[in-house]
């Protein structure tokens, strides 16, 4: 007998008739026919079985889950989109609470105003408030979730103009490992309202997120330049020069890869190595050429595909890149500028890169981003222009240690010390943690955590461990 089956037995049919009544949501549990499909999540590396999925419809059922979880002392993971790229968004043996049918938006066009839902998916947000040309910052890839995203941080192709994602949050409903339901912002309980912005789901479970919006599109000047692989140097030199006068509407990266057999790229290309630089322009669509000219003649061009698209094309555009069911491997650090020595060690990996779908992705920072004080949220690295993800990826099992390695010590090459992103990293080890937070910043989270979570019941994260949990282990 596994573990889960252990564990869901031990529960006792009374128990759990009990909760499933309770629930306005459905129970999945393990003999279910819908349990495989519901226990999987984006990044198929973390095959893991719960003993219970509680798929909620409302607050009512979060109050009863994160209850549940807690009397009878079942590891408890939360999930919005399930794109944890470490897994946390299930367990083995324990209770996931599934967001995702809470996925309600509500937009306030005058106020520049969006409440949406913690299971809500970046596709349900842009839909409701491109319908008013508004946009909040958020993810490149339409299917991840607004909750871990938002939590972690968030960096959209708004970054420069807008901020992260979580600059943009103006309140938070928030349930607590002891039950209590709270609103977070500025003026209510506001040492949580500042430790969700950037401190990922350690201190309760958001149900509700409010946002500021912000006007973009409907129509936005954007898309993708190809270069050859072997210009990779001439174009991180180029992009240095350039993005030192990019304006605060232009949010790009840079993807070291490899050509996909797309028809919109010449065929002798496929297969090869391609540099694809690619973004948004959201001021006036007319003013966008000229803003993003200096970025599309960085070396001989390939494919220039930037032009006039509605922003919600640009923001499902990737989506096919990124499917579910691979098994996935991030790793990230920020650096400050794409300096020679910075740039070497770019290409040097690239160079390495272990199969096709393994690539380096380079996000231009600053902006607006940077000029909020690194201790306004709990998101604290603001100083640097630039942050390295390291996506390293195989269909299967097969390979998966060796591109794992390869982005280890790609980001090393960058400096050992190098801040990191919640959002963005692989594994969930204390080193990783705190290399995501300045001293200062995590010493305040341990704060909150202990006034919030001092018992650790959210622990499938990346975790702030409370001063007792601390205390256990030294
Ligand atoms: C394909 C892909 C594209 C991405 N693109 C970007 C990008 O453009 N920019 C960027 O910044 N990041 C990006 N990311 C990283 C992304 O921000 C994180 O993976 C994030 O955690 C995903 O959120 P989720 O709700 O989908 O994940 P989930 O797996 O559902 O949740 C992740 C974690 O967040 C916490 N959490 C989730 N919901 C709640 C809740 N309601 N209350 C409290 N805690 C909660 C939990 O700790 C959970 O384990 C991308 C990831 C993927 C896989």
């Amino acid at each position: 007998m596994t573990t889960t089956q252990a564990r869901h037995d031990a529960l006792g049919e009374a128990t759990l008739g009990e909760l499933a009544q309770a629930l306005r949501g459905e129970l999945v549990r393990p003999e279910d026919p819908s349990y495989d499909e519901a226990r999987s999540i984006w990044n198929a590396a973390h095959d893991k079985k719960p003993a219970l999925i509680v798929r909620c419809r409302g607050v009512a059922d979060v109050l009863r889950g994160v209850e549940f979880a807690r009397s009878e002392g079942l590891s408890l993971a939360v999930r919005g989109g399930g794109h944890s790229i470490p897994g946390f968004s299930t367990c083995d043996g324990g209770l996931v609470l599934d967001l995702s049918p809470m996925n309600g938006v509500r937009v306030d066009p005058n106020r520049r105003r969006l409440v949406a839902q913690a299971g809500c998916l970046w596709q349900d947000v842009d839909a409701e408030a491109q319908a008013f040309g508004l946009a909040l910052t958020g993810g490149l890839v339409s299917t991840t979730g607004i909750a871990g995203f938002t939590l972690g941080g968030g960096i959209s192709w708004l970054v420069r103009r807008c901020g992260l994602t979580c600059d943009n949050l103006i309140g938070a409903d928030v349930v607590t490992g002891d039950g209590q339901y709270l609103h977070a912002s500025e003026d209510e309980h506001p040492d949580l309202f500042w430790a969700l912005r950037g401190g990922g789901g350690n201190f309760g479970v958001v149900t509700s997120f409010e946002f500021r919006a912000h006007e973009v599109g409907p129509t936005v000047f954007a898309g993708i330049v190809f270069y050859r692989g072997e210009e990779a140097a001439q174009v991180l030199q180029g992009f240095r020069e350039a993005a030192a006068g990019a304006p605060d509407e232009l949010s790009l990266a840079i993807n070291l890869t490899t050509a996909p057999p797309l028809p919109f790229l010449p065929e002798e290309v496929h297969g090869k190595p391609i540099v694809a630089v690619l973004g948004v322009w959201s001021g006036r669509a007319e003013d966008g050429d000229v803003a993003t000219r200096p970025f599309r003649g960085l070396a001989p061009v390939v494919t220039d595909l930037f032009g006039p698209m509605p922003y919600a094309a640009m923001q499902t555009l990737l989506d096919p890149l990124y499917p579910r069911g691979m098994w996935n491997y991030f790793r990230s650090a920020f650096f400050a500028d794409l300096g020679d020595a910075t740039a070497d060690a770019l290409v040097s990996a690239y160079s390495r890169a272990p199969n096709a779908v393994s690539e380096l992705h380079i996000h231009h920072l600053g902006g607006a981003m940077g000029r909020i004080p690194a201790d306004a949220t709990a998101f604290g690295t603001r100083d640097r222009e630039y942050i390295l993800n390291v996506v390293a990826r195989t269909p299967g099992a097969d390979g998966f240690d060796g591109v794992v390695e390869w982005a280890r010590s790609t980001c090393a090459a960058l400096g050992p010390d190098a801040a990191s992103y919640v959002n963005f990293t692989g594994e969930a080890s204390q080193d990783r943690v705190r290399a995501s937070y300045p001293p200062a910043t995590y010493a305040r989270l341990v704060a909150v955590k202990d006034r919030y979570d001092p018992t650790n019941l959210f622990r499938l994260n990346q975790n702030i461990a409370p001063s007792a949990a601390s205390a256990r282990q030294s």
